[in-house]
Formats: structure tokens, sequence, C-alpha cells
């Protein structure tokens, strides 16, 4: 559709956690285009290839705007009424809690969601359901820096605001390409480097920042997949046997004792630059002028990605950076800081939101009386005490036979969670699957009830960016399949008995305000008139918090913790002589459901197999070519891009199309403390088809 606008509506892009603010320009009920909005506070009137195009999968053909039921996953879908599809899919997870008991059913949201659908399909998991088992995607991504941030500094949370960067000398980006995953952030980070802040980059590509047009890194520590601890371990030594320590930071700010266990476990021998580059693979002369850049340059800011939690000691090395920015006084001013970019735009929101089985909103344990009883008071019910399933444990025990009903909103299990094959035998032994969602996705193809859900264009709601920066998402256009999902979830509430009862989303944002301590002084008023606000947002700071820590952690005294290296589980071998790592590439997103179906797969068709020139001639392969690839989960197809970009022994691939799938290659290995997927780190072997 195309023409002269005639209103337009500002709203929050829908993508990555930059969160980008955008004016949906209309003419009558239909987009005309979208444009970056000038006085967006994430993003300054600057947009994405992603972003711009986003709207165009919102009217596309393949929206099922109908909700639809069936008894068995071979039948076919039949289209029904919304009383029928709720009536039914509420009488299909009473049957199973009768049969099964009350654990026997859970639900996983998605950082798709809005804050106030992630909040309501917690307290219907919680309040209808009458258990903890509600997970959200933020398991696979992000679920280490909650637990690494909230252990070390007290808040699971970035420390920062974008704008910070432009205060930083040295940029230390780690695990994350932001030129492809958060690109507007990645243009102001490239701004600041252009006018003269130093750039280290630890990752085991070359990724554009290394040396892309106009930008240059000062250090590329190029390390092996699966060896970051003993990378951090490597800095931390530096700067402690150096001498580079912020001793009066350390003194007046963090616990003494474990500081002092800390210096002396980074201190030993074997985690020296010289001990580790074994490990690694980065050379120790490079791992210690960058450890003095950064203790020594100026303000220090550490900017990480996936590349950081998606492993099995994701955890662990969220911690060894926060032990990093405590060491050297980089935390608790502008441009410094502990910076986690979030690849979905609401992985923060989801996470505040009460979405992991252990913890109400506001990051706060199920098991705290205090707290559990507060919320029993103000929904009218009793909670149980202990935490719920994770999605993986969800998996293992549906293949158990104790775990048979699923309710899924807006995420897309069976492309985004690892090892595919082992997520649909789990899926096929259940017994009733409901999925929320704007396309019939892979997941649905396990499902027995489809409730249609909105875009983004069709949501009021709230969006939290990786900046902890709440902004408003506008109703655009009116939901296609006729509700809300916030609506859906609340109807499917009431026929499970439980009453849920909103006249808007705005009432759902003032009672996560009234239970929620950092989120006491925020509401629909203020973020109309201030156009976005960053939590923690209540009676101390009443216009949001844009720098965390500034004169004590949220913990009290900032916590340093040991962090052993312990090898990946995945080794190459003889069968299976590679690494494979993955990401993504700008002009798609995630699993691609929304990007497929936009302008955007005219730059990027398909996934590819990036591998390096060297083990390209081994194998006799050259660009273009298809080639097998597999590891000891499963095995696809791809087309080969040799890539100078790769180092030998290690390939890559994106996973934003279901033809070529992934994650049917990676593993069941995960993080030891969240159990997020060790994505990165997959042995394979690759051979030409
Ligand atoms: Fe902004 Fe990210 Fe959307 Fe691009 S994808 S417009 S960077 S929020």
């Amino acid at each position: 559709f195309s023409g002269q606008a005639e209103h337009s509506v500002v709203t929050t892009c829908a993508y990555c956690g930059v969160g980008c603010s955008f004016k949906a320009e209309m003419k009558g009920s239909q987009v005309v285009r979208m444009t970056p909005h000038k006085n967006g506070q994430a993003n300054e009137g600057h947009a994405c290839v992603k972003g711009r195009f986003a709207w165009g999968y919102a009217t596309h053909k393949d929206r099922i705007t109908k909700p639809m039921i069936r008894a068995k996953i071979t039948d076919p879908w039949r289209e029904v009424t919304w009383e029928e599809a709720i009536a039914y899919a509420a009488s299909e997870f009473r049957r199973v809690q009768a049969k099964y008991g009350r654990d026997s059913v859970g639900g996983i949201t998605s950082s798709r969601c809005t804050n106030e659908e992630t909040y309501l399909v917690q307290k219907l998991v919680r309040a209808a359901f009458g258990n903890n088992n509600v997970d959200t995607c933020a398991r696979v991504c992000h679920s280490p820096t909650g637990y690494g941030l909230k252990t070390t500094i007290g808040e699971s949370a970035g420390t920062q605001t974008f704008a910070s960067v432009e205060h930083a000398d040295v940029i230390m980006v780690i695990g994350a390409n932001p030129t492809d995953g958060h690109p507007v952030f990645g243009s102001r980070l490239k701004r600041r480097l252009r006018e003269g802040a130093k750039l280290i980059v630890a990752d085991p590509r070359r990724i554009d920042l290394v040396d892309g047009p106009h930008v240059k890194a000062a250090f590329h520590l190029q390390l092996r997949p699966g060896t970051n601890v003993a990378l951090v371990n490597a800095l931390a030594h530096t700067i402690v046997t150096e001498g580079l320590l912020n001793e009066a930071f350390i003194a007046e700010r963090c616990e003494p004792l474990a500081f002092e266990q800390w210096r002396a476990f980074v201190s030993q021998p074997e985690n020296s630059p010289e001990a580790t580059a074994e490990i690694t693979g980065v050379p120790a002369e490079q791992v210690r002028e960058a450890a003095r850049l950064y203790a020594t340059g100026g303000n220090a800011a550490i900017y990480y990605g996936l590349g950081v939690t998606e492993h099995a000691q994701g955890s662990t090395m969220v911690m060894g950076i926060a032990n990093l920015a405590m060491a050297t006084g980089n935390i608790g001013r502008e441009g410094v800081g502990v910076n986690p970019l979030r690849g979905q735009n609401n992985v923060q929101g989801s996470c505040d939101m009460g979405s992991f089985p252990h913890e109400l909103p506001g990051y706060r344990h199920i098991g705290g009386d205090e707290v559990r009883h507060q919320f029993e008071a103000a929904w009218g019910v009793t909670l149980q005490p202990e935490p719920g399933l994770r999605i993986p444990n969800m998996f293992d025990a549906a293949l158990d036979g104790s775990f048979k009903g699923l309710y899924c909103q807006g995420e897309d299990i069976v492309q985004s969670d690892p090892d595919t094959q082992h997520v649909a035998a789990a899926l096929t032994s259940m017994e009733c699957i409901v999925v929320q969602d704007i396309f019939l996705n892979e997941t649905a193809k396990y499902a027995h009830v489809f409730l249609p859900g909105s875009s983004f264009l069709e949501k009021d709601g709230t969006f939290t960016n990786a900046e902890r920066r709440i902004s408003r998402v506008r109703r655009v256009m009116p939901p296609l399949p006729g509700y809300a999902d916030w609506e859906v979830t609340s109807m499917l509430a009431r026929a499970l008995g439980y009453e849920m009862d909103y006249a808007h989303p705005s009432e759902i944002m003032d009672e996560i305000a009234r239970l929620t301590p950092t989120f006491h002084g925020v509401s629909y008023a203020l973020l109309d008139r201030l156009g976005s606000v960053q939590w923690p947002c209540n009676e101390e700071a009443p216009e949001g918090t844009p720098t965390m820590h500034v004169d004590e952690f949220v913990r009290g005294k900032g916590k340093f913790v040991i962090t052993q290296f312990v090898a990946s589980r995945e080794k190459v071998t003889r069968r299976y002589p590679l690494l494979l790592t993955t990401g993504r590439i700008l002009s798609q997103y995630n699993v691609g459901a929304q990007t497929r179906r936009t302008e955007n797969s005219r730059w990027h068709e398909e996934d590819q197999l990036e591998i390096h020139p060297h083990d390209a001639q081994d194998r006799g392969i050259k660009t273009g070519d298809w080639v097998g690839i597999e590891s000891r989960a499963g095995q696809t197809v791809l087309r080969a891009l040799v890539s100078e970009r790769m180092q030998p022994g290690v390939v890559y691939t994106t996973f934003h199309f279901p033809e070529s799938g992934a994650n049917v290659i990676t593993t069941d290995s995960s993080d030891w403390a969240t159990n997020c997927p060790e994505y990165k780190v997959t042995a394979v072997q690759v051979q030409p088809v």
C-alpha cells in the first residue's frame, strides 16, 4: 500500500533489544510507511533495515486469523469460534491435570510479547494452573545475564543507557555483533570509535567491527569457541598481577573477603595469559595489552551478547565480566558499565515480569514468604512456593510422561530451541498443546489448539529494551483475529475458572506497578509524558534511573565470584573435527518468521555455512556448494560460504530458516546455572554433498 499519510501513531519496533521508536504513518487503517521517530530516546531518529520493513509481515497472507482445533496432530485443523477454542483448550488442560496431576501443565512466553502479555501468562500459570511451570524464551538467550549480574552486582539488568557509550574511552565487545544484531546501537558505537575511543573485540569470528569501514579494533582476541572464561581469567590475571586494580573503588564498594579470594584465584599461574593461550588460542601478549588498555584507558565499557551467555559456562562468564568491571572501578557512572545486548525487543521485560519459574515480577524468589503472600493477597489464590520447570525440564518431563499440557505464546520452540529432534519427540508425547501466534509456525505442527495472535501493530502495551527503557507500544490497527493477545489469555484464565478481568493493558501495568518495587512509578500517563522511562522508576527515582549502581551496588557491596574455567563437553574429535557457532545476520531476525515475510528476504534468502578457506580446501568445498553438516544431535544441509572471517577449525551459520534448521545440529549441552543452551559450541563434521 502506498500514498499520502493522513495521520501517524508512535510505537516501538518489535525486533531487537535497541527498541527503536517509530512513527506508523497511516492512511485510514492502512500503514503507508514506518519512519523512525525523531524524539525516540533509544534511537534518536535512526532505524535499521529490519525495523523499516517490519510492517510488511503484519498483513501478510500467511497470517492466521481464526482459532482452530484438532483432536490429534495428524488430523486437519478445523476453524472454530473463539468461544469453542477457548472452552476446548481449558477443558483439555483440566482433563490433563485431573489425569496426570496439577504439575503436568505449564506455559512458555516470549520476548516478543509485551510486558503486560507476559505478566498475564505467568499469572495464568501460577494462579489458574496452580503451579510455577512458566518459562520464557530468555531461558535460551540471556538467563545467565539474570543469574550472573544478580549474583555480583545485585540487579539482573544492564547498568547504562545506550547514550552512555558516547562517554566511553575504551569499548570492549565480547561475543556480540552489534552491526548485525543491534544495528542502530552499532552505529552509535562506531560513531564513538571514529571520535577516538579504542576498541577491543573478543569473538571467534572476524566481525565487521574488527576492521570494517572506518573502524578498526585495537585488539581482536580471536578465541576458540567455548573458552570465554579462560580468556576473562587471563585478563583479570594481568590486571591483578600488574598492579592495575582500582584499589580505592574495591575497598569502598566491594565485599573484602570475596575480593581477596578472587584475587588469589586469578593470580594463580594457570590463569596467566601465557598458560591460557593454549586453551583460547589468543597470544598472551595480545591479552596482556588488551587488559592494560581496559584497566588504564579511561572510561571502559563492556558490551556483550549471546556469545557470552549461550555456553555451558554462560553464567560464569557473565560473573567474570562483572568482576573485571568491579576490579577496575568501571561501573556506576556514564561511559562505563556492564551492558548485555539483548537479542529480542523485550528480553529484559519478559524477565522483569516474573516469567522464570523461580521468580515473581521484579526478580523476587517464589520461595520468599513475604513476597508470595503479597501476590496471593492481590490475586486471591494460594501460590506454590517451589520453583516450577524450566523449558528444557519441561521437555524432559514430557518424555518421562509427567508433563502433558503446554500453553505457548509467541515462541517457536521447535525452530529456536536446541536439539530439534529432542524437542519434537517431547511435544509429540504431549496431549494438549495450545499455540498462540500470528503464523502457523513449526511448533504449531505439534499443537492441538491454535489461537491466532496479534502483530506489534495491533498491540497496546509496553516493551522494555536492553537499557531498561520502558516504551509504549501503541495500537496502529485493530487486531486481525478480533482479540488482542492479553484478552485471549484473560479468556483462557476465566474458562479455567480464574477471574481475570481488565478493561485495558494500562490496568495490567497499574497492577504490575503496585506489586513491583522497581516499577512503582510506572504508568501509561508517565510514559506518555516522558516518552519512555528506565526502571527502577519509583518514589526514589520518579523519572527513572539512567545509570545504576552509582553510589553503591543494588546488592550493597559488590561481590567478586571465582570463575574456574571448565572445558566444554563439546570437543573436536576425528569424527567431528570442527566447532560450529551460530548467530544472526543484519536483514533477518531470529527464526525469521517475521522477516522472511517482509522485503528483507530480498537480501538474504537462506542460511549459509561460513567456513575458513583452509577447511574448505581440505574438503573440496567452494562458495555456493551444498554441504552436509553433522553433529552428535543431527544433520542438515546448507550452502557454503568460504570466508576469511572464520578462523580455521570453526564454522558458523545463522538460524533464520526452517529449511536448514540449524538447531537440528545444536545439542542439549547447557549452562550449569540456568540451562541456557550451549548454542555457540557444537562439534561437527562438514562434507560436500
Ligand atoms: Fe531498531 Fe533493532 Fe528495530 Fe533495527 S531491529 S529498527 S535496531 S529496534
